[in-house]
């Protein structure tokens, strides 16, 4: 004799037990299936009808009994392998259809090949054929809300067959259902029984079960009467149906394999972006911490590199070889060191000097006509042009012999040029008026703002130093010292020879002060390193309460859709099918608020740059913010998934 396709050996089904009262709703059932087989189970409500066909598909475990499959025992299965089961053995029909709400006919039908791997092309073809065949051709493209019971009811069957439905349990098709239409759904079953499926039917009602070859009746969780006990051998099974031995080969190799990740990676984000959009604004405002995280950081860091590659432009365009020498005080109680001419002179003649030059200045009004204009004015030699990298654009700068006359001539930044000669076709030549001083103007300098992003360096007037001792600030001493070193790169060296030199000459006191531009860049890198750090805090809290967000509407998904997910597993899904599902979902809402946040922070960017903000845009930035937004969405998304994974099949499905 053949081995049953479906062997149940002393099932026993309860409920409950510990703090509620134990129920048993299955006590001792024994029945075997072959292949070919057309059952009905009749019963009355509540007799444990459903309980057995959860058992009897591998939707629901039992207490204690055997159920051996095809001569293998299922205790023994693990979840993939049960999960192989329902998806390649078992094709459902519910009272409730169960179909996914969100989806169309077609894609419901798809789901189970989806999880079994088929092609996408060969999948469409079989849906749309399984579709047409059950007369629901043109109604492809409907959600079940727009299909009539009867309608919905044939495309459950459809999803039933999509992976071959080699035995059908069908638990109260036709309840549902308006006589015409419960007609129509059991001819179909009839038909599929005649093809070689094995069907099961469930169903209270006498008259649905006489369409079965073969009735078994229950009453209270016991089998009290089964049609098939006084017939003689089973049926031979027709060709085309799910033989025995056939089945336990397939099991073990099938369960093994993956499905389409394709397919799978499709179906969710599909599945995703719909569930985000039919809640679009929930989600927008649960993303909004991502969205404000990746903004901020994104915005916070190009205005950081902005301003630093402006102060570095500022400092670089005066020359990265520059060391500034002033007098201070060595300690709080004494006055500030002077530094003369003559420390200047013996500088001079240090190898690591190239150039020096005296500075005495300050700010100081200045007029034309009836302009009045504040501006700084220095004191310099000859040096100025080469020691600061600033030629003139009109006109020439002053000559060692002006320097040496004390001649009262004046060479003028564009600024100054632009506030007070405005109307003059010809500034060289004209006179202006330095505290109340009359020089002549010689010369205009080139813009450096324009390379120093600072417009205040062009405000400056360049005289000779001994005028501008004599004739304007009374003191012959230089207020601070410009050197250029030899070697840009040895500018260090040069510092501290200076050093040495001026504590010979000042005999040990140390009342001066050195800086270089090549120090302040540093020291400004320095600054803008714990500025990032800074942000980097802000950003983590933000993208961690952005996780928070992600985490709270993942949590939220899986509890409303909790019977989608059981629909899932009862087609077929895996667990890692779950997982990945509501990761990808995770993922997809971080990507969404990633996507938003970068869109955010070119906005703000461009309404600040549009303002006057230094802004500098960092590709790393960007990616970086982005990247941390999706590893956040994962790591929070991680837990609702795994929460939806290890649902077990008949608590989702029946879940409300
Ligand atoms: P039928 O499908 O024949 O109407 P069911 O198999 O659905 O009956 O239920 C049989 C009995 O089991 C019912 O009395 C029901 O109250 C009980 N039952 C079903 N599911 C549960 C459950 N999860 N917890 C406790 N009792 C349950
Ligand atoms: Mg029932």
């Amino acid at each position: 004799m053949h081995t049953p396709l479906i062997d149940l050996r002393q099932i026993r089904k309860a409920y409950g037990g510990d703090d509620s009262p134990l129920v048993e709703v299955l006590r001792g059932i024994d029945l075997s299936i072959h292949a070919g087989e057309f059952v009905a189970i009749v019963g009355a409500s509540g007799s444990g009808k459903s309980t057995l066909m959860n058992i009897l598909g591998c939707l629901d475990r039992p207490t204690s009994g055997e159920y051996l499959f095809a001569g293998e025992n299922v205790a023994q299965l693990d979840s993939d392998e049960l999960a192989w089961l329902r998806r390649e053995a078992f094709g459902f029909v519910f009272q409730g259809y169960h179909l996914i709400p969100s989806g169309s006919a077609q894609e419901n039908v798809e789901m189970p090949a989806i999880y079994a791997g088929t092609p996408a092309a060969e999948r469409h073809a079989r849906a749309h054929a399984l579709l047409e065949r059950l007369g629901l051709g043109t109604r492809t493209g409907n959600r079940p809300h727009q299909l009539s019971g009867g309608q919905q009811q044939r495309v459950s069957i459809a999803r039933a067959l999509m992976n071959g439905g080699h035995i059908i349990l069908a638990d109260e098709p036709t309840g549902a259902l308006d006589s015409h239409s419960g007609a129509e759904v059991m001819s179909l079953l009839d038909e599929l029984a005649d093809q070689g499926h094995v069907v099961i039917l469930i169903t209270h009602d006498r008259e649905v079960a006489q369409r079965a070859k073969r009735i078994i009746e229950i009453r209270d969780g016991l089998i009290i009467s089964d049609s098939a006990e006084h017939a003689c051998a089973p049926p031979a099974a027709n060709p085309g149906a799910l033989q025995a031995v056939d089945l336990r080969q397939r099991l073990s190799n099938g369960s093994s394999q993956t499905g389409a990740w394709k397919g799978e990676l499709l179906d969710a984000v599909q599945a995703a972006w719909r569930v985000m959009w039919i809640n679009r604004f929930r989600t927008a405002l649960t993303l909004l911490g991502i969205v404000i995280g990746v903004a901020s950081v994104v915005v916070m860091l190009a205005v950081g590199e902005g301003s630093k590659r402006q102060v570095m432009a500022q400092m670089g365009a005066f020359g990265s070889n520059i060391i500034y020498l002033s007098g201070s005080a060595p300690n709080p109680r004494t006055p500030e060191g002077i530094i003369t001419l003559d420390d200047v002179a013996e500088l001079s003649t240090l190898p690591q000097v190239e150039r020096i030059m005296p500075v005495n200045g300050s700010t100081a009004g200045v007029r034309f006509g009836n302009a009045d204009h504040s501006s700084y004015v220095g004191g310099n030699d000859t040096n100025f042009p080469q020691i600061f990298n600033w030629p003139v654009i009109q006109g020439s700068y002053f000559t060692q012999a002006d320097e040496d006359s004390a001649a009262a001539v004046a060479v003028i930044g564009t600024k100054v040029r632009d506030k007070l000669l405005k109307d003059v076709a010809d500034p060289i030549g004209q006179y202006i008026l330095i505290e109340n001083v009359p020089f002549q103007i010689l010369g205009v300098l080139a813009e450096k703002g324009a390379s120093s992003g600072d417009s205040d360096s062009d405000n400056r007037i360049a005289v000779p130093y001994s005028a501008a001792s004599t004739r304007l600030f009374g003191s012959r001493n230089p207020q601070y010292v410009v050197i250029a070193a030899k070697d840009a790169r040895k500018v260090k060296d040069a510092e501290q020879a200076i050093e040495q030199a001026m504590l010979r000459r000042h005999h040990g006191k140390k009342d001066f002060e050195l800086t270089n531009n090549a120090a302040m860049i540093q020291a400004e890198a320095r600054t803008q390193g714990t500025l990032s750090l800074m942000l980097g805090a802000i950003a983590a809290i933000s993208l961690l309460v952005g996780g928070i967000g992600v985490m709270n509407i993942m949590l939220m998904t899986v509890r409303e859709r909790t019977r989608e997910i059981g629909i899932r597993m009862a087609t077929g899904a895996r667990q890692r099918d779950i997982l990945r599902q509501f990761l990808t979902e995770a993922l997809m809402l971080s990507v969404v608020g990633g996507i938003a946040g970068i869109g955010l922070a070119l906005l703000v960017g461009g309404v600040l740059l549009l303002s006057g903000v230094a802004i500098a845009f960092q590709a790393l930035a960007v990616i970086g913010a982005f990247a941390c937004a999706l590893v956040t969405g994962v790591i929070f998304g991680f837990m609702p998934a795994r929460k939806a994974a290890r649902l077990d099949p008949v608590t989702a499905l029946t879940s409300e």
